[in-house]
């Protein structure tokens, strides 16, 4: 048995192949898989969940089938679809988590998240992190109309392509001094996240025996692609 991890999907109604890899996943290795974990920006961008697309409706009903069928479908909140709620969760059949997660995977104790928290050299973007995810900032935009709130998304991912063009690569990776103290503060040996988009697994020298593995997951703008973790280690695969 194996439990699977994605992530960056960054789905939307004009990139119709990202779903269909999907499907494929959901159709196919998820089947006999443990576990679906999704952590973070499988939604290009999310306005409420009372404003879905196509793609969004379209997933809820293959999610839906499969957690009724007893997988268990776990969501975790990126960037990009931090307002996504309890209402899409129970129509899709996700279990939603919490901003980070430390679970037991075949006897190896691994942290879960999506990634953008340890990004911690890029201060303007961890200025908006904290905006995003507060729950009152969460309330007023959602109690704006569709309207504004596309405009609002609109604007952001504008000015989040902006920001990506003119800030180092060095800078929007993960800081060395973040990744060892979610190590240590979580006693974890391994993590796995994503939101970097840079596919990789690396290993750490963290002073213990046995050392320390943070895998990066792979974002799905070419092809889909999973991590499945097993009793046997972790691999990464295409779709
Ligand atoms: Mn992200």
């Amino acid at each position: 048995m194996s439990t699977l991890f994605i992530s960056d999907l960054h789905l939307e109604d004009s990139r119709a192949e990202t779903l269909e890899w999907l499907m494929a996943l959901l159709d196919g290795p998820a089947r006999d898989a443990e576990a679906l974990y999704i952590l973070g920006d499988l939604f290009e961008f999310w306005i409420g969940d009372d404003a879905l697309p196509a793609c969004a409706r379209q997933l809820a009903g293959a999610t839906r089938k499969l957690a009724d069928g007893g997988l268990p479908l776990f969501f975790m909140h990126g960037n990009r679809d931090f307002l996504l709620g309890q209402e899409y969760a129970a129509m899709a059949g996700f279990r939603l988590l919490p901003e980070s997660v430390v679970t037991d995977l075949y006897g190896t104790p691994t942290l879960l998240l999506h990634g953008d928290s340890l990004c911690t050299d890029d201060t303007e973007y961890q200025a908006f992190r904290l905006q995003a995810r507060n729950p009152a900032w969460q309330a007023a935009v959602l109690a704006r109309s569709v309207v504004e709130r596309l405009a609002m998304a609109r604007s952001a991912r504008d000015a989040s392509t902006q920001h990506t063009g003119s800030v180092s690569m060095e800078i929007m990776d993960v800081n060395d001094e973040a990744v060892r103290a979610a190590f240590r503060e979580h006693g974890v040996s391994r993590m796995i996240h994503g939101h970097t988009h840079r596919p990789a697994m690396h290993d750490y020298d963290l002073g213990e025996p046995g050392g320390a593995q943070r895998i990066v997951l792979a974002d799905w703008y070419g092809a889909g692609s999973y991590l499945d973790v097993s009793a046997a280690g972790a691999r990464s695969r295409d779709i």
